[in-house]
């Protein structure tokens, strides 16, 4: 595929070590990733995280800062003199923490390091939601309705810009992320109040008090398409994934391909985020999030980074993207052009939580027995192990358990397998609740959207 880009490509800089600016399940992953490529690691962690596992295996190690995430994980500077003192000449960001922060980004190249990501001014458009609807809409990828500008503070305008969508609309946060930030209006009479109560929380929550307005739809599912890109002017989609099963915007299990949507209806939609990367000279790797109603794909976001979810297209795509990510930020070529992507069988993901199943408070504690499923087409990605102190500071996750198979039901039978095999003791997890979804016929059928999994849980009497 010849490059495309009016923009010239950056010189780029050969690097031999990455420090890995995040911790748990994905520091584990990109390490593997950078040891694979015979990259030295150099592995940073906050004071509560001394004992992880992975700072064993790395080259380095260096504690730096306390357990609070804003004075280590998020600590620029900390980050950047760790880097230096330790000559590495990459960083890897992971996904949270400062992943889609184009100022840190913009620092680590002004250190003369390589961020393993896209440029800070492709981080900047697509972290800002307007600012990446309207590069969207330009691209020709089709959005939810309603305008790619910011709400307007006189409030007639925007009572007619809700006429104009028509209720129910979506208040969300221009800045927003980990699904805060957004509120739901049903009629007329609640705009005022709910773009009040976005406009306090963005401004707190996000730092800016910018907000937009869209069309809420009723019953879609989340469908995203991950993409990877290199600095020539390449780029590929490798297939599709449903991310539907969600409780408070959060994502739970994930799946690839997205059950039932034909090639030729996805096919255009993949074709034109390809296109955006190349507009916008996108490097590395990113998700293009869509909502998908009555036939129809609606882009909501863009993830300028590595997602959680990354192992299902692993596992049906064949490729690393990790690695894929790393070589694109060394400079080199994709290794393959469109027709070399062939995307086969199914694939799962759970995430597993360290979380109460019945009220969703998170559970810190010795995980004092372990036992973890293996087997062809059965992939764990964890830092945990029998003894390891899970901490109260930071997310839930402990890990994910990732299937694949020929198809979908010999998959769903596969991840129902490992999960039956799967022991984690001493804290509370979300194991039971993940086992029983594996249960569910609708679930199965592949008839869900993005309401199901909290109707569901009502329905069990959590929640
Ligand atoms: P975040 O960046 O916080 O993840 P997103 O814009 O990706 O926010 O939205 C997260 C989730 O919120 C979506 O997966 C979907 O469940 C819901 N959502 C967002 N926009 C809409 C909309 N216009 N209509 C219906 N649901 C929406």
């Amino acid at each position: 595929m010849p490059g495309s880009l009016d923009k010239a490509p950056p010189p780029y800089k050969r690097f031999d070590t990455v420090l890995i600016a995040n911790r748990g399940e994905i520091a584990v992953r990109i390490q593997r990733a950078c040891h694979e490529l015979g990259l030295k690691t150099v592995a940073v962690c906050s004071e509560a995280d001394r004992e992880a596992p992975y700072g064993r295996t790395a080259d380095s190690f260096l504690c730096i800062g306390p357990s609070n995430a804003a004075k280590s994980y998020l600590n620029r500077d900390a980050l950047l003199l760790a880097a230096r003192l330790t000559g590495a000449g990459a960083i890897h960001p992971g996904y949270g923490f400062l992943s889609e922060n184009a100022d840190f980004a913009k620092a680590v190249e002004e250190a003369g390091l390589v961020f393993i990501g896209p440029d800070a001014s492709s981080i900047a458009t697509m972290g800002d939601k307007i600012s990446a609807k309207r590069a969207m809409m330009a691209a020709g990828v089709p959005c939810v309705p309603g305008p790619d500008t910011a709400l307007p503070d006189d409030p007639a305008a925007v009572e007619r810009i809700a006429l104009e969508i028509g209720y129910p609309v979506i208040i969300k946060a221009a800045g927003g992320g980990g699904g805060r930030g957004m509120r739901v209006v049903q009629e007329a009479a609640r705009l005022h109040e709910a773009i009040a109560l976005t406009r306090e929380e963005a401004r707190q929550a996000f730092g800016s008090p910018s907000l937009y307005i869209e069309k809420f739809l009723q019953h879609p599912r989340h469908i995203e398409i991950q993409v990877l890109c290199d600095i020539h002017g390449n780029a590929v989609w490798l297939g599709h994934r449903d991310c539907s099963m969600q409780r408070r915007h959060q994502k739970v299990v994930e799946e690839a391909p997205a059950p039932g949507i034909a090639p030729e209806v996805i096919g255009p939609v993949g074709l034109a985020c390809v296109q955006a990367c190349r507009q916008v000279g996108y490097r590395g790797v990113g998700t293009f999030e869509f909502l998908y109603e009555d036939g129809a794909f609606y882009f909501i976001e863009m993830n300028t980074r590595l997602q959680v979810e990354h192992p299902v297209t692993e596992m049906t795509s064949g490729l690393d993207i990790v690695q894929s990510q790393i070589k694109a930020a060394q400079g080199n070529p994709l290794e393959m052009s469109q027709a070399d992507v062939q995307c086969e069988g199914h694939s799962f993901e759970c995430r597993i939580n360290a979380e109460d199943p019945d009220n969703f408070l998170p559970s810190a504690g010795v995980i004092s027995d372990l036992v973890l499923p293996e087997g062809d087409g059965v992939r764990v990605d964890t830092h945990i192990h029998a003894g390891y102190k899970v901490s109260p500071y930071y997310d839930s996750l402990i890990g994910k358990l990732i299937v694949h198979a020929p198809t979908r039901a010999e998959a769903m039978t596969k991840m129902r397998e490992a999960l039956s095999r799967t022991r984690i003791g001493g804290i509370a997890t979300n194991l039971s609740l993940v086992r029983a979804l594996f249960e569910d016929e609708a679930f199965g059928r592949g008839e869900t959207d993005i309401h199901y999994l909290e109707q569901w849980l009502k329905q069990r009497g959590a929640q």
